[in-house]
């Protein structure tokens, strides 16, 4: 069973900034205002995320690894978390099968922090061994509220994986493209990140930023002075079905910034997705949106286009694994149709 769970989690998380995103996402879900990350090795040799969010339970401290725990446990809050967001995870389970896991947590009621080691989904000793006594019992210890998640040795016991990264470089920068992702996406977190051992911030936000401060810091100057914003409200009508896009499509909201029809820029830089909070690939409203540019930009320019989508999550679709980036949801050619729209309109500038 433990090589099957080690299989399936090698499909989960494929390389280091999966896990990341995972870990981004669990921290921004707990409310965190802040959160560090440190990288070595581009995430192989380690991944240390530090937020100051409502920490872990101790009594949950057993479980959380467990594939599912989520849906069985009392003290997680995260049965509302797939209510809103339709998005259910097993990251850590994941995780603590294909790496040395090991957790600091504490809640701000509690006088003390944890800290508990994983090893194939279960509390393991301080040296990863599997145990049922008391070695491998939460420790506890001195810290901050929040939670410090240590991810070392990802991939250890998959050398084909592992095997098959060329370059830690590329790794980290896959990394630090997740980061400045939800750095733009996550209003009132800040991020900071560097390489472990080195004090040099690679990468650093406040929470007071506004959206189009995040987008300086993350994208640039240039970017950022060229921004409009998009704001797309459900409850519009729809004028010839007369029925709010929200109760027509489940299209709750959308909104982000795009740049305008000046900006002069040949680089290419992914369109930034989010659907309910979770960073995504959407290649059909991509691909919308970029026919739509051609009518604004010159030739060989390309747009920055940040959007966040808010679904009903019973429009989404559950077959899709919850950590894969590519996302489906019910009526998406109407969606994407609607976004355009807005889009084309914000980008004439003959919006109201
Ligand atoms: P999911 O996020 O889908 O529930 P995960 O394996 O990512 O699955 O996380 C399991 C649970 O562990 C979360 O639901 C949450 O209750 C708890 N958790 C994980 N990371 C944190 C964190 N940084 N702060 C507080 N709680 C966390
Ligand atoms: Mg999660």
């Amino acid at each position: 069973l433990s090589v099957v769970n080690k299989i399936a989690a090698g499909e989960i998380i494929i390389q280091p900034a999966n896990a990341l995103k995972e870990l981004l996402e669990n921290s921004i879900d707990a409310k965190s205002t802040m959160i560090d990350i440190q990288v070595k090795d581009g995430g192989l040799k380690l991944l240390h995320i530090t937020d100051n969010g409502k920490g872990i339970h101790k009594d949950d401290l057993h479980l959380l690894c467990e594939r599912f725990a989520t849906s069985k446990l009392s003290k997680f809050e995260d049965l509302e978390s797939i209510a809103t967001y339709g998005f259910r995870g097993e990251a850590l389970a994941s995780i603590s099968h294909i790496s040395r896991l090991s957790v600091v947590t504490k809640t701000a009621t509690s006088p003390l922090a944890y800290k508990a080691f994983y090893s194939n989904g279960k509390l393991a000793t301080s040296s990863f061994k599997a145990g049922s006594d008391k070695s491998v019992e939460p420790k506890p210890i001195a810290g901050k509220d929040g939670t410090q998640i240590i991810v070392e040795n990802l991939f250890y016991n998959v050398p084909s994986r592992l095997k098959a990264f060329r370059s830690k470089n590329d790794e980290f920068a896959k990394i630090l493209d997740v980061i400045g992702r939800y750095a733009v996406h996550a209003g009132g977190v800040g991020f900071s990140c560097k390489k472990f051992g080195e004090s040099h911030q690679i990468l650093s936000t406040r929470p007071q930023l506004n959206l189009k401060e995040r987008i300086r810091v993350v994208f640039g100057t240039a970017v950022a002075n060229e921004l409009i914003d998009v704001i797309l409200d459900g409850d519009e009508k729809d004028e010839d079905a007369e029925k709010s896009y929200k109760d027509e499509y489940g299209l709750i909201k959308v909104s982000g910034a795009v740049t305008n029809s000046n900006f002069n820029n040949k680089k290419r830089i992914q369109p930034v997705f989010f659907i309910n909070h979770r960073l995504v690939s959407c290649d059909p409203l991509k691909r919308a949106l970029s026919s739509i540019y051609q009518f604004f930009l010159p030739k060989g320019n390309q747009p920055f286009i940040y959007l966040s989508l808010e679904i009903s999550p019973q429009n989404l679709d559950v077959n899709v694994h919850p950590t894969k980036r590519e996302v489906r949801f019910l009526n998406e050619e109407e969606i994407i149709d609607i976004i355009c729209v807005k889009v084309h309109k914000v980008l004439s500038n003959i919006d109201s």
